[in-house]
């Protein structure tokens, strides 16, 4: 039989991820019940194996559970974000040598294209690919390998389920999917939303393999290619190709709730500035300039007395991404947006009009000349890198204030060991 070229879509996924992120900086949490909570230590977002054994819910607000997770002993963390950004790029790194195309899905996500000679039983490639994760990296991943990225993600979720498969399961090899695909309930299935789930039921389409074999006219009707799509590609016939290089973002937003309401309006331009400056950082990382910004605010819908939202926008006479720029452009708005007898709950800006740096047009009235336009831009570079190198905040704008009491609440955040020099764990052998 001549040698076949086939390729296997691998979904490979950080289990528990954020809170696996902290047992990397602490490894005395290994093996301990452990929640991360988010902004502003909100709500439940990542649960270890052993806290989602002791049956606490995702998406439970902290004050409502702070007694038990107490009482349970269950160890609780702040969103520490510039961690898990950056063991996501390195986890995303190590995944670039081992297929020959990645995806990268979402921060602790990815689908890679692998080779499949001879329709070959992927297993054990997965299994070296987890312990070369966990070697280098220290976090545990599961791998789901199948012909689709539907059907590895269906994979991906029956790795993790069946603790016999080790976190690794390869739906390609086995001789008939159709029992695995009874496995996965209708509203697992990648790409099924609240809506068409509850469609499905209504017809008793309880799981994948249903779905797979319903009639394609009725689901055609119902939600068109897209839906056929979901069919052909539970069949096995792949039609999502692999997402190599995402689109330019359109947009960039920062915002942010305060830690308690915001009263003056001293305390709002600096949070205005302080989320201008990270947008105009991002902006200068994905290599864009905006050319519109809007500032938005909003009080606590729930307290009680009246609610008030607003928002104002202004377009920029030349779009740009220095932060002196955004920073006189944003500031009037939040004097305009901001009232007296209103205290805010949330802020944001949003970046608008973005497009390549590489396009810069010159305004007629507002002429920049280039060599100005280089110092700039060497001046931002510089800040930013020594803001990456030794901290956010290393070098600031005055306009953002020091230690502001808006400033999200952070009370249980581990440190930054992998992005702040002074963080690095030191060991000291004598
Ligand atoms: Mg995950």
């Amino acid at each position: 039989m001549p040698a076949t070229r086939q390729r296997a879509i691998a979904l490979i996924d950080g289990n528990n991820f954020y809170a696996s992120c902290e047992a990397v900086l602490e490894p005395a949490l290994l093996g301990r019940a452990l929640v991360v909570l988010s902004n502003n230590d909100g709500c439940i977002v990542s649960r270890s194996a052993e806290a989602r054994r002791l049956g606490i819910a995702m998406g439970q607000p902290y004050f409502q559970v702070k007694r038990e997770l107490e009482r349970l002993g269950v160890v609780v963390r702040s969103s520490n974000y510039a961690l898990y950004a950056d063991m996501s790029q390195r986890l995303m790194t190590i995944l670039e040598r081992w297929v020959e195309d990645l995806e990268i899905y979402s921060i602790d996500e990815a689908f890679g294209l692998v080779p499949r000679r001879n329709g070959a039983d992927l297993t054990a490639w997965g299994q070296q690919l987890r312990r070369a994760v966990r070697r280098e990296l220290g976090l545990p991943v599961a791998v789901g390998l199948a012909p689709t990225k539907v059907l590895a993600k269906l994979a991906n979720r029956l790795a993790k389920a069946d603790p016999t498969q080790g976190q690794v399961f390869d739906l390609g090899a086995v001789a008939d999917p159709t029992p695995h695909l009874e496995q996965v309930a209708i509203e697992d299935v990648w790409g099924i939303g609240r809506r068409l789930s509850r469609w499905c039921r209504l017809r008793g389409i309880a799981h994948a393999r249903a779905l797979r074999d319903m009639p394609s006219g009725e689901l055609r009707q119902k939600c068109g290619v897209v839906g056929l799509r979901l069919q052909q590609e539970l069949r096995g016939h792949s039609c999502l190709p692999l997402i190599l290089t995402p689109p330019p973002k359109q947009e960039t937003c920062v915002s942010r709730s305060f830690s308690e309401p915001v009263r003056s309006l001293a305390q709002l331009r600096e949070a205005i500035a302080t989320y201008t400056a990270r947008a105009a950082e991002k902006l200068r990382r994905q290599h864009q300039r905006a050319g519109a910004l809007s500032v938005f605010v909003r009080s606590n819908p729930f307290n009680g007395t009246s609610f008030y939202s607003n928002s104002a926008t202004v377009t920029l006479a030349l779009p740009s991404n220095d932060t002196a720029v955004l920073l006189a452009a944003a500031l009037p708005l939040a004097e305009r947006l901001f009232h007296p007898h209103r205290p805010l709950q949330k802020a944001g800006v949003l970046l608008q009009h973005l497009q390549g740096e590489e396009m810069l047009q010159h305004h007629l009235l507002q002429p920049l000349p280039p060599e100005q336009q280089q110092r700039r831009a060497a001046l931002l570079a510089t800040i930013d890198r020594l803001n990456q190198r030794y901290g956010r905040g290393t070098v600031q704008w005055a306009a953002c204030g020091l230690q502001p009491a808006w400033a999200m609440r952070r009370e249980r955040l581990s440190r930054a060991a992998t992005t702040r020099l002074e963080a690095i764990p030191r060991v000291l052998a004598c």
